[in-house]
């Protein structure tokens, strides 16, 4: 057992009672506390971990896409259109074909056109988000219903892609663009969200997930939290990261009608403390804020969403009034304003305990790791992105350039300078299990990488200590738990994940393949493994 407390404590024996840990030990359980109620059991050969926790995850929108056409990993657009087609069939009656997942590396450019989905969908509207949700693939249809023309101007913060000839858009959405299409679907009802956060759930706590920041949560996903909550059927713990985009009517009510949400969605296992912000896109779309110009975009170095002093202002609003603020930023422009921002919050609020984020963080510049920790700023990484695949090689890297590529997902460098660095998985982003990003924490290659090959970047590779740290109580402490959750102590939540095998005791490749055999949240058995046996 790896307690994950200061020391790294390894320890035999835990015993829970109420809900809580109430010894930790090496020898057995006393038996002064144990009595006729009390379940042993014999952990002989497995590893038992704080509950794992994520610290960056879509759980909602993840569970209600898989009650849709799903895409991700398929890796050739022969592929992609036979699933499209056969999920367009299994639909005859939904006005729309909606769906997500495609990989960016499928299409040239990322580009998919709307020529192939036409050909699939002709007579119904389709669209599909990508992988990383910052494009969207729509089809004629689509286009002609949000009024997609030649002569439709980008919107600010977005992109029509369109034919370089006749400018006709060609199909494909990025950012602000996707929601002229977006903004037509049927909102979904109570019915599908309470559906979603049920399938979320259940895969979060098979993968030993039991606590989960909601990356992004409008008003209608609260709800649903809270009432699955009351309902107990909530068995994830839940910060939620609240939908915080200023709209017309300014700042001051922004904070006010979030301030309401905190009061009216607070529920024992739901707690939104925090602000959702986006600062940019994506490199692999030309989409990221950059302080230098992208190679291949003809001087163009992306655009930041907000401009430093409006972001400068909605960081010290929200700080005011006590909000933890979660902030999307990919380029190391993004990233530097979004720091100067937390500063400029600091400086002219009186200094508390903030424990702002910055997710994503997939190109620093050097000269910023040390303002994380000076700021107090979290790093929360999703380690699974720094795995070198063709993502990174065929499509950052070559806009990028050499020098700068050393600096993407700098998660060493990160724990070097002391930075409190969390990890989560943006899932349905990419995988959910905890298992699979510790493993590419610390060898920086694609979890089904057999080879012992080089890490990409070795310089930034973790040791498996802080791999799990990320996931335990670094996340823990990034969601303001740590003082009951993140380690196995004495007096703390019983949130417990229990593994096949111990993770120090195999190759780092095949921690992936290790099946979680129970999780446990505040003592109650919430996943167990078909055969696991008591
Ligand atoms: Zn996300």
């Amino acid at each position: 057992m790896y307690t994950m407390d200061a020391p790294r404590t390894w320890a035999t024996a835990v015993g829970v009672k109420g809900g809580r840990i109430i010894y930790v030990g090496s020898d057995s359980v006393p038996d002064g506390m144990i009595d006729s109620e009390t379940e042993v059991v014999d952990l002989a050969g497995k590893m038992v971990l704080p509950g794992f926790q994520d610290g960056h995850v879509h759980l909602l929108a993840g569970g209600v896409e898989l009650g849709e056409c799903t895409l991700f990993t398929i890796m050739s657009a022969a592929a992609v259109a036979d699933s499209i087609r056969a999920c367009a069939r299994a639909r005859p009656s939904s006005p729309w074909v909606r769906g997500v997942g495609w990989e960016l590396t499928v299409f040239p450019g990322a580009n998919p056109s709307k020529a192939l989905l036409d050909r699939i969908i002709p007579d119904r509207p389709a669209i599909f988000d990508a992988a990383d949700g910052h494009s969207a693939w729509a089809n004629s249809k689509a286009l002609d219903l949000a009024g997609i023309t030649r002569d439709t101007p980008d919107p600010p913060d977005g992109r029509i892609e369109r034919d370089p000839r006749t400018r006709e858009p060609s199909g494909t959405l990025r950012e602000s663009a996707i929601s002229l299409v977006s903004d037509l679907l049927p909102e979904p009802t109570d019915a599908e969200l309470a559906a979603g956060l049920e399938r979320g759930r259940r895969l979060a706590n098979k993968a030993g997930i039991t606590s989960a920041l909601e990356a992004w949560a409008p008003e209608s996903f609260l709800r649903a939290y809270v009432a699955a909550d009351l309902g107990k059927t909530l068995t994830v713990r839940i910060i939620a990261a609240v939908d915080a985009e200023p709209d017309s009517t300014g700042i001051d009510s922004l904070v006010r009608r979030l301030n309401d949400w905190r009061t009216i969605y607070t529920a024992p296992r739901v707690r939104p403390v925090a602000v959702k912000l986006y600062q940019d896109g994506v490199i692999e779309s030309g989409t990221a804020a950059l302080l230098a110009p992208y190679l291949d975009r003809k001087g163009d170095a992306g655009k930041p969403i907000y401009p430093q002093p409006m972001l400068d202002s909605l960081a010290a609003a929200l700080d005011r009034e006590g909000w933890q603020i979660h902030v999307h930023a990919i380029g190391d422009r993004a990233i530097r304003m979004t720091l100067d921002a937390f500063e400029h919050a600091a400086n002219v609020n009186r200094p508390r305990d903030s424990r702002h984020t910055i997710t994503h963080l997939q190109l620093i510049d050097p000269a910023d790791i040390p303002r994380f920790r000076s700021l107090g700023v979290i790093a929360n990484f999703e380690p699974f992105w720094a795995n070198g695949d063709e993502y990174v090689t065929k499509l950052a890297e070559p806009s990028l350039g050499r020098s700068r590529s050393r600096w993407m997902y700098p998660i060493g460098s990160a724990v070097k300078a002391g930075v409190v660095v969390s990890g989560g998985s943006d899932w349905s982003v990419s995988s959910l299990s905890p298992l699979d990003g510790i493993q590419v924490a610390i060898t920086r290659r694609l979890p089904s990488d057999r080879a012992a090959t080089t890490p990409w970047l070795p310089e930034e590779v973790v040791d498996l200590s802080t791999a799990i740290a990320m996931y335990t109580i670094n996340a823990a402490y990034e969601n303001f738990q740590e003082r009951e959750t993140g380690s196995i102590e004495a007096g703390k939540l019983a949130d417990l994940v229990i593994l096949e095998k111990n993770l120090f005791e195999i190759a780092p490749h095949d921690i992936h393949r290790v099946r979680v055999m129970r999780t446990i949240l505040e003592g109650k058995t919430v996943f167990e493994r078909e055969g696991a046996g008591r």
